[in-house]
């Protein structure tokens, strides 16, 4: 019954001398509809998992099922139309296009996907967001906390049904690093997202259902709270 689940998995970056091994006969299960938080210091592997369960990288070995589809035997084109249809991404630097107004880089997934937007509940979102007044605005006239609320929008309004988040406060001081983790909660609860969120900061961590340890490449145990 876990919504992502990954056996064994290994994945080495090929390099120029030698290749790194980031992920090293690595398991993980997600529960459906759960905030699970992933923690480890830097370079253990975190974005490599996740950009593995996105399936925006190949891996070398193991089995990464999302949603019962198993991505390992899926060509590039498959796993970003799956991509497309299930997963939306947050990232520590929001990943807005300057050029483009809040509201314009909320529809961009719509256009790529040829989507249709449910209004009722991308106005829910932003009320809930407080986004309403900015939708106007470019990403430069916004603090770091807007911005990074208009990237957890983008993420949501298309309603997947798993949020990949990496870092996402990594940019943000402690207040809206505070309110991001507390709006990803509630929209976990309100919308029944499944979220996997990856931080190195022990307090955020905390506020997840599940917290999983990462380190050298596996993660390590777990303790629900
Ligand atoms: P974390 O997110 O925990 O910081 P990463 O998954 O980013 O860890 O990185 C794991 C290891 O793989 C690190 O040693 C990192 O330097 C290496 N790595 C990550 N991405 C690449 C890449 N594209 N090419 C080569 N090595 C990489
Ligand atoms: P984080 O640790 O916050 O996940 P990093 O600074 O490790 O981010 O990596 C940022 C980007 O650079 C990622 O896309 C990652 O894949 C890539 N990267 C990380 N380490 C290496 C590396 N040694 N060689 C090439 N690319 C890397």
């Amino acid at each position: 019954d876990a919504i992502v689940k990954l056996q064994n998995v290994n994945k080495v970056y090929k390099g120029v001398t030698k290749g790194t091994k980031a992920l090293k006969d690595c398991s993980l299960e997600v529960k459906p509809s759960s905030f699970t938080s992933i923690i480890g210091k830097s370079g253990c592997g975190k974005s490599t998992l996740l950009n593995a369960i996105g399936g925006l990288i190949e891996v070398d070995s193991g089995s990464i099922c999302v949603k019962g589809t198993e991505l390992t035997t899926m060509t590039r084109g498959e796993r970003a139309a799956f991509r497309r249809n299930h997963i939306g991404f947050i990232f520590q630097f929001f990943n807005l296009l300057q050029e483009l107004t809040v509201l314009e880089n909320l529809m961009i997934p719509f256009d790529l996907n040829q989507q249709r937007v449910d209004k009722e509940f991308m106005d829910g979102v932003l009320q809930y967001l407080e986004l309403q007044d900015v939708l106007k605005k470019f990403p430069y006239e916004l603090s770091g906390g807007e911005q990074q609320r208009v990237s957890i929008a983008r993420a949501i309004i298309r309603k997947p049904s798993i949020i990949l988040a990496d870092e996402p406060t990594g940019n943000l001081d402690r207040k809206n690093a505070k309110q991001v983790v507390s709006l990803l909660r509630e929209c976990q609860r309100l919308y029944s997202q499944t979220i996997i969120m990856v931080t190195h900061d022990m307090d955020l961590a905390k506020k997840a259902d599940t917290m999983q340890y990462m380190e050298d490449g596996q993660v390590m145990s777990y303790e629900t709270t």
